[in-house]
């Protein structure tokens, strides 16, 4: 006879093994007379260094995307979504792996992924799954573990890329996120095994640097002035510790070729013709007017932007054909629908481009997600979830188990609106790509819903932030009296995170 305490012990075995199967499919064949619930299929979209300030459904004052904002009408936005190292490279390898970068290998963009790395991916395709790549890859080896890939060599051009087919090199000719768009909705349509649920994964160069409009777009925003962020002119006099070696300020670092006033080699004559109607005339312009000063400065923004938003819209427009196409094939219904971006992106805040750092515009990212029927249409959650749990949240959904080794936890829970109580409180972030690009010192950061830690070890400088008093982060109070209590906390959660996360000095 059970004594009560085991009983109880059975009932919540049974409970945690009864939920945890709610999504899952009958193991080996299916008996005669019963359909297997249908896992679902996953779409994943993801741009390269997508300002959620340049998004519509995150009330962007400077474009509209309406493409991307109908996941988030019709599904779920993270507010407090996060990477765990804000650059490309290594942003994929965490999606991908569930690992932050100490642990997956992928410290910089200079580092090669483990082609034999244990991925989501390559779960996914053992257990069933039509699966494929398309777009940018950007870890250096040919992507494994999918049905098919056609992938960008390295970060690829916004024109006339030459791609890697499952091994083999096809030159395209024409706009490059148009290409890719219309190789993912080509693999919907008949590349992948129909009787089979799919994870597709759609991956844009746009909108990273050097911002070249697709031919659609270029002439977007003409006579209009995007909205300056209130931090153009900031002289990081409270954040000065490590920014004052940073090289990524809209005012000195845009080079000719990144504001379009040297000519752009890599078209072809049709596209020069384009390209030079827009911009000739405009530069002529601006060379007459000799700006200097914050005059200058604001004309680089102008133009920085501009071209920024227009390669937006191209994604945006990729977005708005993909969920077109899953109505069309009649395969919305039973489709997960991912967007969000490597990292966020710095558009003009601070006075920079670029990304890297643990501030909120680089390290915070767009996350939006629809799932019919699982997920409330324009629901809004304010957890704090890390693109590390990508690969946990995929494994659950299609109802395989997510390996020991990953560390990030699923959020099918908070996509069903129920977060369970003993969610994480803070986010570990970690950034090491120093010496490099930009010269963007190492940090690693904690951050929870409230406030702001960064440690600059390898100066020894901290900054404190309060996200609630100071969503700008312009107001260092690293020391300041009345701060010592936070800092405290703060400080032994980052100690915390580091155990959690087994990082190493
Ligand atoms: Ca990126």
């Amino acid at each position: 006879m059970l004594t009560f305490r085991a009983a109880a012990i059975v009932l919540t075995l049974t409970g945690i093994l009864g939920a945890g199967c709610a999504t899952s499919p009958p193991a080996g064949p299916t008996p005669p007379g019963l359909t297997r619930p249908a896992r679902p299929n996953i779409l994943f979209i993801m741009a390269d260094d997508h300002a959620w300030q340049a998004i519509g459904a995150y009330g962007s004052d400077r474009n509209v995307t309406p493409g991307i904002d109908r996941i988030a009408r019709e599904g779920m936005r993270f507010d407090r979504a996060f990477v765990t190292n804000a650059i490309c490279a290594p942003s994929r390898a965490v999606i991908l792996s569930g690992l932050y970068s100490h642990l997956n290998g992928v410290l910089d963009n200079g580092d090669t992924f483990d082609p034999d790395s244990t991925t989501f991916a390559g779960l996914l395709t053992g257990a069933g799954y039509s699966t494929a790549m398309i777009g940018k890859w950007h870890l250096k080896d040919n992507p494994r573990g999918f049905d098919h890939y056609e992938v960008l060599i390295d970060q690829g051009p916004y024109y006339n890329p030459t791609m890697i087919r499952d091994g083999e090199r096809v030159a395209h000719e024409g706009y490059t996120t148009d290409i890719i768009t219309d190789l993912a909705i080509g693999w919907l349509r008949e590349g992948r095994d129909p009787d089979e649920p799919f994870l597709l994964m759609c991956q844009h160069k746009a909108p990273h640097r050097n911002w070249q409009p697709g031919p659609g777009h270029i002439n977007d925003f003409d006579g209009v002035a995007i909205p300056e962020p209130a931090t153009l002119f900031d002289d990081w006099a409270d954040n000065a510790s490590p920014a004052r070696d940073q090289e990524m300020t809209v005012a000195n670092h845009l080079s000719d070729h990144d504001l379009k006033l040297a000519r752009q080699t890599e078209l072809n004559d049709g596209q020069r013709a384009a390209w030079d109607a827009a911009y000739d005339a405009e530069n002529e312009e601006f060379r007459a007017a000799g700006l200097t000063g914050d005059g200058l400065t604001r004309w680089k923004y102008q133009r920085y932007a501009k071209d920024y938003l227009r390669c937006v819209q191209s994604v945006d427009d990729g977005v708005g054909r993909l969920l077109a196409e899953l109505d069309a094939l009649g395969l919305a219904e039973n489709t997960i629908v991912v967007y969000t971006s490597d990292q966020g992106w710095f558009l003009g805040e601070h006075g920079w481009y670029d990304k890297r750092w643990a501030y909120e515009e680089s390290m915070r990212t767009p996350l939006l997600v629809r799932w019919p029927g699982r997920v409330a249409p324009g629901s809004v959650s304010t957890d704090l979830v890390m693109n590390l749990d990508f690969a946990p949240t995929f494994l659950s959904a299609a109802g395989e188990p997510a390996p020991g080794q990953m560390q990030g936890e699923s959020l099918t829970p908070i996509l069903e609106g129920r977060t369970p109580e003993d969610w994480r409180q803070s986010v570990y972030y970690h950034y090491y790509e120093h010496p490099g690009a930009h010269n963007v010192v190492r940090h690693e950061a904690v951050r929870t819903a409230t406030h702001k830690l960064i440690s600059f070890y390898e100066t020894g400088e901290w900054e404190l932030y309060d996200l609630v008093a100071d969503q700008d982060e312009v107001t260092n109070l690293y020391g300041q009296p009345g701060t010592e209590a936070i800092t405290g906390r703060l400080r032994a959660e980052l100690e915390y995170l580091r155990a959690k996360y087994a990082v190493t000095d």
